[in-house]
């Protein structure tokens, strides 16, 4: 009796064992389903933009005689193409970056009314092209101190970069992008609403998820790879921050980040 009493606790031990190495093994399990979701969507994303590249080629390779001008548009759209790779690659390496945490944060004084005047200056070509305004509010000089927080410049910068950006992609010609920066005792929120297409509801869980587009986002070509707001995300983490939106569609959408002074 006792020798399979000595048994039974040898097995119960074992079956323990094995239950409880599989229950911590499930976040490994998990995080490497994602990893690998993670690159075949980003293989998928690049298979695009080269078949675009390699067909466009082609039919230039094939008609030798021609001169560039008479190429000029395939010409063209390779140039274009090649352009959305890169942006792409770079998307892709700050996200598997990030995953390892790979990227070292920055943690420095930033002022964030020269940042704002900077992204909105830079981005202000693209919103007049496409016939929008761009209107920037930012605190008076008096108390432009009080929108300092502690962070990393150039990911503030590339932050409000995807925000502005999406704005002026998803607003129709006419239309309005308004950039606004309040500080607010010991945090900072900054404003981009937009007058835009607006998100539905059920989309509005899934616009931070990697890959993610929404259908109107889609069916124009406008619309990238569905990593920026991926991105945003993950700077404002590391900044603890939070990022919020509210949307109507047809009307409109406000991102709000909400950072520490
Ligand atoms: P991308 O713009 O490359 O598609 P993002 O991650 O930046 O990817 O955005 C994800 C989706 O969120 C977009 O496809 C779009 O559907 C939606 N979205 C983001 N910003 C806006 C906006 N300002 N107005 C309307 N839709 C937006």
């Amino acid at each position: 009796v006792l020798l399979w009493v000595g048994v039974g606790g040898v097995a119960l031990a074992l079956a323990a064992g094995f239950f409880a190495s599989h229950r911590a093994l499930q976040p490994i399990a998990r995080s490497w389903r994602r990893q690998q979701q993670f690159v075949a969507d980003a293989s998928h994303e690049l298979r695009t933009p080269i078949a675009v590249i390699q067909a466009n080629l082609d039919v230039v390779l094939g008609h030798l005689e021609q001169t560039v001008l008479d190429n000029l548009e395939w010409l063209s759209a390779i140039k274009e193409e090649a352009r959305r790779l890169a942006r792409l690659t770079d998307d892709l390496l700050t996200l598997a970056r990030a995953d390892s945490n790979e990227i070292a944060i920055q943690r420095a004084r930033v002022p964030l009314v020269p940042v704002l005047r900077e992204v909105c200056e830079a981005m202000c070509p693209l919103a007049e092209a496409k016939g929008l305004r761009l209107q920037v509010e930012l605190p008076p000089p008096g108390r432009e101190g009080e929108a300092v927080v502690v962070g990393d410049a150039d990911r503030l910068r590339q932050l409000f970069a995807i925000l502005i950006d999406n704005a002026v992609k998803y607003t129709p010609e006419g239309g309005t992008v308004t950039v606004r920066l309040v500080p607010h005792g010991r945090f900072v929120r900054v404003h981009v609403q937009d007058t835009g297409i607006g998100i539905r509801r059920d989309e509005l869980r899934r616009i931070f998820d990697r890959f993610y587009r929404g259908d109107q986002a889609r069916v124009r070509a406008a619309g990238g790879a569905g990593l920026g707001l991926a991105i945003a995300r993950w700077i404002v983490q590391m900044h603890r921050g939070r990022i919020t939106v509210r949307s109507t569609p047809g009307q409109g959408s406000e991102f709000t980040v909400v950072l520490r002074a």
